[in-house]
């Protein structure tokens, strides 16, 4: 078995994500440059889909 790290870029600044060989869709994933978080998911062929994760509970207001 070897060992895989995805690399993934932040959609946001462009910095590289390294995201672990065993994470799970729904794990999320914070860029050291921006601080965004990221949804993971995983697709059938492996790949990795980051999506902005929404952060419940905090209200920005209209
Ligand atoms: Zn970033």
């Amino acid at each position: 078995m070897e060992a895989r790290t995805f690399q993934s870029k932040c959609p946001e600044c462009d910095a590289e994500l390294e995201i672990p060989d065993d994470i799970i869709s729904g794990e999320i994933v914070s860029c050291p440059d921006c601080g965004m978080d990221y949804e993971v998911k995983l697709t059938e062929q492996g790949e990795v889909i980051l999506t902005p994760a929404e952060i419940e509970g905090e209200d920005w207001g209209e």
